[in-house]
């Protein structure tokens, strides 16, 4: 096959990189290759306010900029993908390649494109790779992994692949690896924990939050969870599953026996899943098939979701109007926006736990959870503290006038079975 070069930036492209790099890496006998892969971050920015042509510009630059630091007889350069670019290497000083891209600044790059202050947007990330004999795949795959790593990092734009990554990306294969099976097995399930009235006797709600149990790497977050059904294009799949999940909950709690006929469950739905999907095609079918007005559902969601796009408050609005109850999950810490709450669809705001921890040592804090509190009620919302801990927390957040709480001091989350018979042993927690 010829070689392919990419017409933009004239390094070889992504198929070419990888027949020359493969065969390049068989003729070495050098102690060790490296493998970096570069990205170059906002450039949609810069597309957008100046135009296609400057950030073509950026890329040509950045291009030139890496033939001029890595010796041609040495090295291997391709362009990966739109803003990504990667350099396969030998004998080059990394610790000092390493700096230079902490010090790229356009200016350092010697960039031709006047972009003024817009400059100050572009920021270099690397993912380095140099571990010893493994193959291109392997090297790709690692310096991928230590480049996901410097994208989370605003400091340190520079990271190499190291044994704790390793642990990290063999434990996410090995998610992933299963993920399929759990759902469809079921292995993936819920437990569920209430949401009592401030005086801690009633149970108002119940939320439901994801459990697996991993056969080798044991319990595994529900952030980790989602996160791997994202990656595997299994978003939709998790969904209707915690959904036909918490139908089956429903169903249990009316035939209980114990009270719990119109008690709603919450189930938690990511940003990245308002984003990507339609919620409403989603939830509403179901619900119809299973026979669950929709007033028994509720839907919880971090800020950072709802504030993303208008398609996805339309979403919200279009839900809440079916009877669905929308809570805002988090208030308080990260996206937060006080503009929120005044969104038409919001039914429930929940005080993170960051704000709720240690209340009781600090009267600036409680001053700021009273005003929310307040707040909440005044715009007419139902306001839950979540994450209460402790009999010091709690009695502070009772004395705020704190409508309804949640945390492990009132109970923690448990399999529902286990929660009804604690209901119907104690007769405790509804009203
Ligand atoms: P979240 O929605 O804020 O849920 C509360 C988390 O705090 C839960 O952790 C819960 O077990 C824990 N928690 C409750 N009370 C206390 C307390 O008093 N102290 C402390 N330290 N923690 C408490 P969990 O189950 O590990 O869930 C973590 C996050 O994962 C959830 O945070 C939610 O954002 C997400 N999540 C859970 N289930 C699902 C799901 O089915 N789908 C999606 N998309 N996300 C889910
Ligand atoms: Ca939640
Ligand atoms: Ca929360």
């Amino acid at each position: 096959m010829n070689n392919v070069q990419d017409p933009l930036t004239g390094l070889l492209a992504r198929q070419s990189f990888m027949v020359v790099a493969s065969d390049w890496l068989r003729s070495q006998r050098g102690p060790r290759q490296r493998l970096v892969i570069i990205e170059v971050f906002g450039l949609s920015i810069i597309n957008e306010t100046q135009g296609l042509a400057s950030g073509d510009q950026i890329l040509r630059d950045v291009a030139f900029w890496l033939g001029s630091r890595f010796d041609p007889t040495q090295s291997v350069l391709g362009r990966w993908d739109g803003n990504k670019f990667v350099v396969l290497y030998e004998a080059c000083d990394t610790e000092c390649f390493l700096a230079s891209v902490h010090r790229a600044s356009l200016g350092s790059i010697g960039l031709a494109t006047d972009l003024g202050r817009q400059a100050e947007m572009i920021r270099l990330h690397v993912g380095l790779c140099d571990c010893r004999s493994l193959d291109l795949d392997d090297l790709l795959t690692f310096a991928n992994e230590a480049l996901h790593e410097s994208g989370r990092s605003a400091t340190a734009p520079a990271y190499r692949f190291d044994e704790a990554m390793h642990r990290r990306l063999l434990r996410r294969q090995d998610v992933e690896k299963d993920l399929a099976c759990a759902i469809e097995s079921g292995a993936i399930g819920l437990w569920y924990q209430p949401i009592f009235s401030g005086d801690g006797r009633r149970i108002q709600s119940l939320e439901a939050l994801l459990r697996w149990h991993h056969p080798r790497q044991g319990w595994t977050s529900p952030e980790e969870v989602v996160h791997a059904a994202t990656l595997m294009g299994m978003g939709e799949t998790l969904l209707q599953h915690i959904l036909q999940e918490v139908c089956h909950g429903l169903h249990s709690l009316s035939q209980a026996d114990a009270g719990f006929d119109s008690v709603p469950v919450a189930m938690n739905v990511s940003p990245r899943e308002i984003g990507s999907l339609a919620l409403r095609d989603v939830l509403l079918p179901t619900l119809r098939r299973e026979g669950i007005a929709p007033e028994r559902l509720r839907v919880e969601i971090t800020e950072e979701s709802a504030l993303d796009s208008p398609s996805t408050s339309v979403q919200l609005e279009a839900l809440s109007d079916d009877g669905i109850g929308i809570a805002v999950d988090d208030f308080g810490t990260g996206y937060s926006s006080l503009a929120m709450l005044d969104a038409k669809y919001v039914r429930q705001v929940k005080i993170d736990r960051l704000l709720i921890a240690d209340l009781h040592k600090s009267d600036r804090r409680r001053l700021l959870v009273g005003s929310i509190i307040n707040l909440g009620q005044a715009l007419g919302l139902e306001v839950v503290g979540e994450g209460v801990e402790t009999v010091e927390e709690y009695e502070h957040l009772r004395s705020l006038g704190c409508p309804l709480v949640q945390g492990y001091y009132l109970a923690r989350p448990s399999p529902l079975e286990s929660l009804i018979a604690q209901v119907r042993r104690t007769g405790a927690g509804l009203g």
